[in-house]
């Protein structure tokens, strides 16, 4: 589905007994599972999982309190974006 490789997968995460599993809200096909040692494992990163990736999606703007990992990310893309005027460190943002 071309929406799912320009904006990424819109995964919604469940957990059945000791797996967890997911798969693509868009109904592309992508998905996978994980198993857990317990039940209770499973459910509590489903529901983590799951209300991450909803979060994510509500506010595009980088908050408190996200993943470091993409926060990493955003601020790559949004460098990328820009046209540097020239080398010199970035001025302070307020
Ligand atoms: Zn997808």
């Amino acid at each position: 589905m071309l929406r799912c490789r320009i904006l990424g997968h819109r995964f919604r995460f469940l957990s059945e007994g000791e797996t967890m599993r997911w798969h693509c809200a868009r109904g592309c096909g992508a998905g996978g599972a994980k198993r857990y040692p317990a039940a209770e494992d499973a459910e509590r990163y489903a529901r983590a999982f799951d209300r991450e990736d909803s979060e994510d999606l509500g506010r595009r703007a980088p908050l408190v309190g996200l993943f470091p990992l993409r926060l990493l990310r955003a601020v790559r893309l949004r460098r990328k974006k820009e046209t540097a005027p020239g080398p010199g460190p970035e001025p302070p943002t307020h």
